[in-house]
């Protein structure tokens, strides 16, 4: 591990973030978090309690009138100074999403970018919550319309995207007048940490922003949404957990919003402009090592330009360079965590029993770590596993198509439908095609879709609500709707 890395963990926090004060565990209980690119525990962090889970929404709820009854501009202000200094301390923050997560450093960097580009977008929607006013039909009085923040709100994020997931709730539940108790994942809690500090620093105060790391996730966000000042769950994570918050939030009718699991087809149609596709299908598979749900997981091409394309991506994916992630130059980390590593190889494993064509990768390589390499796979059976399942990692399948009509009934043939992607050169067709596709999203002659100003967000089992764009912050405001006349 660089030496840099070294200093910059013996000034991260490692504690529980609770009405402003840093603490320990209520039964001092810790978390060790490993070093992905050599397999070894780096820091302990400690681990929240049931207890502390109490403490935080007391603090979330100490502090919510006074955050609610700041003026719009006032917390507009803080945001943005939250965007400033996140990108001041890009370095740093990449450096230790490098370090916790395992990713490449340029897909960290890209990461505190995109993240910070939250407090942005945020700092300048929070002066715009709008309501309404309109005479009611019959004349005789009005409709005012206002939107008012929900209260306190429970956000729980997975390890892929440790700072971005993280403030594309924070940043709009605060500039709706919410607080928030944040709950990170096990894997990376260093950065929500180091976020919770940067908050403080631009004068987030105390209680508004509460950072609960806690190994024992199930019990503890079970008994954060027991609380009864709790009025919002805000997940991203998979489908499995996001079904079981579901179910706890409907004892309590809390409003839920989730961002889960993706199983995004990628289309390749015989008038696509090979180069470009590939360039697209490099960015949709590869963007953070594949460890992204928007990740493209199933690659549908025509017969007709599959040889070339085929061949072209696995040469593409042959020149990345693998290694450990905060090292300069390289292109691909590790995995996050055996568990990961030992899930992808299964998937490639069944694929190629099933008759799939090894392009390039495949295998584990001999070293410490969790790597894995980049790999494409072509002629791959409909009933493979990895075609169901998210790889989660940097394998791209391939199935060639004839018919138009069956590639898309294909695509669709999932439970999720977060993303798809469409590479053709007939806009009319793609557009036809981004109509007929069960997703949230579409990336047409794009292979990137994710942009803090836009409404992110998937149907099926893919997730309920969006994140970012206006969207984003109406999650986190109840309608109210007053009757009056004068
Ligand atoms: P995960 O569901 O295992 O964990 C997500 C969070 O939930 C973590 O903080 C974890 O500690 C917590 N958790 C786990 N079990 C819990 C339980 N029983 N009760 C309460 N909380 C619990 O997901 P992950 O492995 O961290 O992340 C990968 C998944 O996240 C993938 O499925 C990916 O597609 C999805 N994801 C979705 C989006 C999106 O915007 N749709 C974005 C990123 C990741």
């Amino acid at each position: 591990m660089p030496i840099e890395i070294d200093a910059l963990l013996a000034t991260v926090p490692t504690q529980l973030f609770i009405g402003g004060e840093w603490r320990h565990s209520s039964d001092g209980a810790t978390i060790d978090v490993v070093d992905p690119s050599t397999a070894k525990t780096m820091v302990a962090v400690a681990s929240g309690t049931r207890e502390d889970a109490v403490a935080a929404v007391s603090a979330a709820e100490s502090a919510l009138e006074t955050w609610r009854c700041a003026a719009p501009r006032t917390r507009s202000t803080i945001l943005r100074k939250a965007f400033d200094l996140m990108i001041e301390r890009r370095e740093d923050l990449a450096l230790l999403i490098s370090a916790e997560n395992g990713k490449a450093l340029a897909d960290a960097r890209a990461e505190v970018s995109y993240a910070a580009e939250f407090f942005r977008w945020f700092s300048e929607e929070a002066v715009r919550l709008h309501g309404s006013l309109q005479t009611a039909p019959g004349g005789d009085y009005k409709i005012v319309v206002q939107r008012e923040p929900i209260g306190v709100a429970v956000l729980v994020t997975p390890w892929n995207y440790p700072a971005a997931m993280a403030t594309r709730k924070i940043a709009p539940a605060l500039a709706a007048g919410c607080t928030v108790v944040l709950k990170p994942a096990s894997d990376t809690p260093l950065t929500a940490l180091a976020l919770a500090a940067l908050l403080r620093e631009v004068g987030v105060p105390d209680g508004v922003v509460n950072v609960l790391p806690a190994h024992r996730s199930g019990s503890v966000v079970g008994a954060l949404l027991a609380e009864p000042a709790v009025r919002k769950v805000s997940f991203t994570g998979s489908t499995e957990v996001g079904v079981k918050l579901l179910h706890a939030a409907a004892d309590r009718v809390l409003s839920s919003s989730m961002e889960l699991g993706g199983n995004a087809p990628f289309l390749v149609l015989e008038d696509a402009d090979i180069d470009q596709a590939i360039a697209g299908a490099m960015v949709a598979k590869m963007r953070n090592g594949g460890e992204a749900c928007t990740a493209a997981n199933r690659f549908y091409v025509h017969e007709s330009v599959a040889a070339e394309f085929g061949r072209g991506f696995a040469t593409a994916m042959q020149a990345l360079r693998l290694g450990p992630g905060y090292d300069e130059g390289i292109d691909v980390g590790p995995l996050v965590n055996l568990a990961a590593q030992d899930k992808v190889q299964e998937l490639v494993d069944d694929a190629v029993h099933r008759g799939a064509d090894v392009l390039t990768g495949g295998a584990i390589p001999d070293a410490e770590g969790f790597y894995y390499p980049p790999t494409v796979l072509d002629n791959v059976d409909a009933g493979a596993e990895m075609m169901n399942e998210e790889i989660f990692g940097p394998v791209a399948p391939i199935v060639r198509f004839t018919d138009l009509d069956e590639a898309i009934a294909a695509a669709n043939r999932t439970d999720y439908g977060l993303v798809s992607y469409v590479y053709t050169d007939d806009l009319a067709c793609g557009l036809r095609v981004a109509d007929a596709l069960e997703s949230g999203m579409v990336g047409l002659n794009r292979g990137i879709v994710s942009d803090p100003s836009a409404p992110f967000g998937g149907v099926k089992l893919s997730g309920l609500g969006r994140e970012g764009g206006h969207e984003g912050m109406l999650e986190y405001t109840e309608t109210k709707y007053i009757a009056t006349s004068w």
